[in-house]
């Protein structure tokens, strides 16, 4: 290579960095002014929905930042999982309570009166911990379709959310959240399925799925 093209080289290499240099300057410069923008100070309402995999998993998630921090979170789930949730085994030995929907529940069965009792019996003691301000997080994990099978007084739920204590944040979780819960959340996001593992004949594992 000769001289001359070698300078060139290392001229265009330094033209580059600098170009760069200026872009990251103007990009931080937009999020610095984003983020001076954001100043108020209360709990959020989060929903995550959809039909991709991820909406229960980003609730505990956020559950265990908020232990992880010091602070008290609870967590209330309306479609009983699997007896051995492993969040719950972790989080109940670090003083998160649970309240979980009791084997009342019978989608399939058509026991509606016997749902909507399930619902309700949960939902008493979601109540509780969202009127507590102790608690800094509550997550309400598939709550989505008790609103959306008419299985919870939708009005109730809706102003007992609303009305919860200022500093309180809330994560809803599940399929097909009914337009009011969106328009009323601070952060709503549509988990969207490209494709999942149990399409493709892989069974739901320990430890990942549950
Ligand atoms: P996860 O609990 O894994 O975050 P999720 O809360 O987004 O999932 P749900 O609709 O509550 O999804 O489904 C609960 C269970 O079904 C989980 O075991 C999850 O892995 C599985 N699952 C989630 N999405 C799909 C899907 N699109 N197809 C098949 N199974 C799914
Ligand atoms: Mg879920």
């Amino acid at each position: 290579m000769s001289e001359n093209s070698q300078h060139d080289k290392s001229q265009e290499s330094a033209e580059r960095e600098e170009k760069h240099k200026r872009k990251s300057q103007k990009q931080k410069e937009k999020v610095d002014a984003k983020v001076a923008k954001a100043t108020i100070e209360k709990g959020v309402m989060i929903v995550v929905t959809g039909n991709g995999k991820g909406k229960t998993t980003s609730g505990f998630g956020t559950v265990c930042r908020c232990v992880g921090h010091g602070y008290k979170a609870a967590v209330v789930q309306f479609i009983k999982g699997k007896w051995d949730c492993g969040e719950r085994d972790l989080l109940e030995g670090h003083g998160v309570p649970f309240a979980v929907m009791g084997t009342g529940f019978t989608w399939n069965t058509q026991d509606r009166a016997g749902d909507i009792a399930a619902a309700e019996a949960v939902w008493t003691e979601a109540k509780k911990f969202l009127a507590d301000p102790q608690y800094h997080l509550v997550l309400l994990d598939e709550l989505t379709y008790m609103l959306g099978y008419d299985y919870l007084d939708k009005e109730e739920v809706l102003s007992t959310i609303a009305n919860r204590p200022e500093n309180q944040s809330v994560v809803v979780t599940g399929r097909g959240a009914i337009r009011e819960l969106r328009d009323m959340a601070d952060t709503v996001s549509e988990v969207k399925e490209e494709k999942h593992a149990f399409k493709a004949g892989i069974k739901a594992r320990k430890g990942v799925d549950w």
